[in-house]
């Protein structure tokens, strides 16, 4: 297997200690024909809910037969991350390193590995290994997996200098994506886009992306591209203009009450990627009979709808999980094909404080993504 050779700093460092320190070798995995090189990953990690990030080093241990070690090019802050660094959702373990976007190229892989290549440019989003035995992962849907493991559930994140996975769940990247803009695919881009998969989405469909963030901007280049008709809700007036140009035909405010009943009946699907609470029982008024809200922001507040609506116009409400690596392999052969490059604003990984309370203030247009 090859030795994880990152770069000449690293290289002079492992030199002086190789000689007094035998704990770098493992001879143990059958296959290995070179010795596994241990060398602690330098990281950005917060050890309190809503602390700052700070440098951080770990010893990440041998490398599994089926992972795969990745050097982090560039990693897309998601509002999950930001979530997740609070503990939004009561599952942060601290210390914590966020970053599930990533795009670096391969710099190790286990003795199992046979469809990626070191040097190889590659993407690995919110899942980072899946059992691979269950109905859901026997079917095709490995984000269905319910014991699939999150890139930053109870392990170290992309917002370091390298991130290790399963293999399987790391998707090359193909030619026609520019890899600084790439990383939010990963995560935003394929949750917006594999609704159109699952319910067979069409041309001639209708259909309203809810917030216009990092996920909401991709939606918008998606669906136009699919060939629909596309409505942009926002509440920020500023993004109008913008969001015409990403692909939306239509713009209408998230949280104007008139204008939310001016369309009803118009919708055959609105995907909503806030995370806050709106008027949906107002949403639910704009579907077209047999129409569907679907759930992609990590909205916290109890949903209150009212059953009558749902009845008489034989409505759906559903969410949904990212998408498995296939979905992901799709869309981005769709996205490089169709020039979808998420809209981006890039700091250094250093300024990763500065990146969190751009992202908190509003003010991004339309993902931040890390680069080194
Ligand atoms: P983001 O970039 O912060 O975008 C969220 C958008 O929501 C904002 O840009 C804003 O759009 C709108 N919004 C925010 N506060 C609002 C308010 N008070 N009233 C009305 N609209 C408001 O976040 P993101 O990274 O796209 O993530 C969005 C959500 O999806 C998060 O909850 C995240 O955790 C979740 N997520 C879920 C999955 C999944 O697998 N289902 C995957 C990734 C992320 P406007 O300015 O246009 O109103
Ligand atoms: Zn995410």
């Amino acid at each position: 297997m090859m030795a994880s050779l990152r770069n000449r700093k690293l290289l002079d460092k492992l030199a002086s200690v190789f000689d007094s320190c035998s704990r770098f070798c493992d001879f143990n995995t059958s296959r290995q024909t070179e010795p596994t090189i241990f060398i602690m990953i330098k990281a950005y990690a917060a050890t309190t809910p809503g602390g700052k990030l700070e440098s951080f080093e770990y010893d990440p241990g041998s490398l599994a037969a089926g992972e795969v070690e990745i050097n982090v090019e560039h990693c897309g802050i998601c509002h999950s991350d930001l979530s997740m660094l609070n503990n939004d959702w009561g599952i942060t373990q601290y210390p914590f390193v966020p970053g599930h976007e990533v795009v670096g190229t391969i710099g190790a892989i286990g003795a199992d590995v046979t469809h990626l290549k070191i040097g190889q440019r590659v993407g690995l989003g919110w899942h980072s290994d899946y059992c691979c035995t269950c109905g859901s992962c026997l079917e095709g849907d490995h984000n269905l997996c319910l014991t699939a493991n999150g890139t930053i559930i109870g392990r170290h994140g992309g917002f370091a200098e390298q991130v290790r996975a399963s293999a399987i769940s790391v998707v090359a990247l193909p030619d026609g994506l520019d890899p600084a803009k790439a990383g939010p695919l990963f995560c935003g881009g394929i949750t917006v886009f594999n609704p159109l998969i699952q319910f067979d989405i069409k041309p001639t469909s209708k259909v309203a992306v809810i917030g216009i963030g990092g996920l909401g901007h991709m939606a918008l280049g998606f669906l136009n591209a699919w060939g629909c008709e596309v409505t942009a809700f926002t509440s920020s007036d500023s993004k109008r203009e913008e969001a015409l140009q990403m692909g939306a035909h239509h713009i209408l405010n998230s949280r104007n009450a008139d204008e939310l009943t001016a369309a009803a009946g118009s919708f055959d699907l609105i995907l909503s990627t806030v995370n806050v609470k709106l008027d949906w029982n107002s949403y639910l008024g704009t579907l077209k009979p047999k129409g569907r809200l679907h759930f992609l922001g990590a909205t916290l507040e109890p949903l209150d709808l009212g059953a009558m609506s749902l009845i008489t116009g034989q409505l759906n409400v559903s969410g949904s999980p990212v998408g498995s690596p296939a979905s992901i392999a799709k869309m981005l052969d769709f996205a490089a094909l169709h020039q979808l490059d998420p809209v981006t604003e890039h700091f250094r990984f250093d300024q990763v404080n500065q990146a969190i309370e751009y992202l908190e203030s509003g003010k991004a247009r339309y993902r931040i993504v890390l680069s080194r």
